[in-house]
């Protein structure tokens, strides 16, 4: 099946496959970024601790649910002086148009 005209994807991501639940469209999507930014202390770290993986859904797309499992990584961080031992990557940009649907009151 032909998706990735379905969700323009922000580079670094990339959709695995599609899985047609019963009443919803699960969009798997992996993180192929190799390094990612600190939040706290903002180092570049590419010493990759394991993946994570969140749900976003509650978006309706031509009357179907669509729910996405995003498969993000989790980095150490490689700063000897920051507090922050292991980080998980963000994608703000991408999630939060999601998180935002998902959650109203947030
Ligand atoms: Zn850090």
């Amino acid at each position: 099946m032909e998706g990735t005209s379905l969700l323009p994807l922000p580079q670094g991501l990339q959709m695995t496959h599609l899985e047609k639940l019963e009443t919803s469209l699960m969009i798997h999507v992996l993180s192929t970024h190799p390094t990612c930014r600190c939040p706290l202390c903002h180092a570049e770290s590419d010493a990759v601790h394991s993946h994570y993986q969140r749900y976003l859904k509650d978006l309706p797309c031509c009357g179907q649910q669509l729910c996405l499992q995003l498969t993000v990584g989790k980095f150490f961080c490689q700063n000897q002086q920051c507090q922050r031992k292991i980080f998980t990557e963000r994608l703000p940009e991408f999630v939060q148009p999601w998180a935002h649907t998902s959650n109203p009151s947030t």
